[in-house]
């Protein structure tokens, strides 16, 4: 049995719904997938309710946008208390900044006379947590961009003109803020971030494994963050990072994790949640 576990859906950056998720799952032959849509956990309960109905295991996730030593790093989290009030104030947070961006971004792409508005990112985005593929999106759509290509290439890639830096925090608080939620905290795709210095700083803050399996990850890559892990008794984790076509092509499917190591997670977040039930969160 195989796993993919960093999949997104239209309540973040994807374009799936959690039915589409669910059957694309299906369609190959997943049977555990894990939902990680960025700062935000409202699509669990959907997602979940479709998985169930496919006859696949849901494990609720979140990405997180951190920052440790200047670079930026993507926390996972997986099988948290979707309730935890002090995650849902804290990613509540996230969102307002993110909308705030989404309406920085379009005035800069209006000062470079490209006359986009904010309330049409918003409404194509329809989410919480919207993001530059939106923007990306809401500009091939007005005609204003040929391709989602050309949108990062020209206005929102990094240092781009329309770039607009995103806030994060700290990848110690991101760990404790998913700790405190009964949650297992997974450093994302490395082999994108290349800081592979900052480990051994998060492995101190309680990280609990890296992301070896990703769609981008080579064989070498793979090859080298399993060796990190063991090195430091992680967990492996996997996933696509499908975000269905909103970055192109879907890439479900490409990933697949074997059912073991979703066992060791959830037996990890089992220990995190006994451990917060013994001295409170
Ligand atoms: P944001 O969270 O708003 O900064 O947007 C990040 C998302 O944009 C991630 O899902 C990235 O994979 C995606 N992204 C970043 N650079 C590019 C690019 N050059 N082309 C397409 N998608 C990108
Ligand atoms: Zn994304
Ligand atoms: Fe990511
Ligand atoms: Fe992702």
């Amino acid at each position: 049995m195989f796993a993919d576990l960093h999949l997104h859906t239209y309540f973040s950056d994807g374009t799936y719904s959690p039915e589409e998720l669910a059957a694309q799952a299906q369609r190959h032959s997943l049977g555990a997938v894990a939902l990680t849509d960025h700062d935000t956990v409202e699509g669990c309960v959907p997602t979940a309710s479709a998985c169930a109905a496919a006859g696949i295991e849901f494990i609720p996730g979140t990405e997180l946008t951190a920052e440790q030593g200047g670079h930026e790093i993507h926390i996972l989290g997986y099988c948290m208390d979707r309730e935890n009030p002090r995650l849902l104030a804290e990613i509540g947070k996230f969102q307002i900044v993110r909308q705030n961006r989404i309406r920085e971004m379009v005035a800069r792409l209006n000062q470079l006379n490209v006359p986009l508005q904010a309330e049409t990112v918003f409404a194509l985005a329809n989410c919480r947590a919207p993001g530059r593929p939106h923007v990306a999106r809401a500009l091939v759509k007005a005609g204003l961009c040929g391709s989602l290509d050309e949108a990062f290439e020209r206005f929102l890639k990094k240092n781009r003109p329309a770039w607009v830096p995103k806030f994060k925090m700290s990848a110690d608080h991101a760990i404790a803020l998913l700790h405190q939620a009964g949650a297992v905290a997974i450093m994302a795709h490395p082999g994108l971030n290349r800081c592979d210095e900052v480990i051994p700083t998060m492995v101190d803050a309680g990280l609990d494994g890296i992301e070896c399996f990703h769609t981008k990850h080579s064989t070498v890559t793979v090859e080298r963050y399993l060796e990190i892990a063991d090195r430091f008794r992680l967990l492996v984790t996997g996933g696509s990072d499908c975000h269905g076509s909103s970055k192109g092509k879907p890439v479900m499917g490409t990933v697949k994790l074997p059912y073991q190591h979703v066992e060791k997670l959830k037996a990890r977040a089992a220990e995190i949640k006994t451990a917060i039930a013994v001295t409170g969160p």
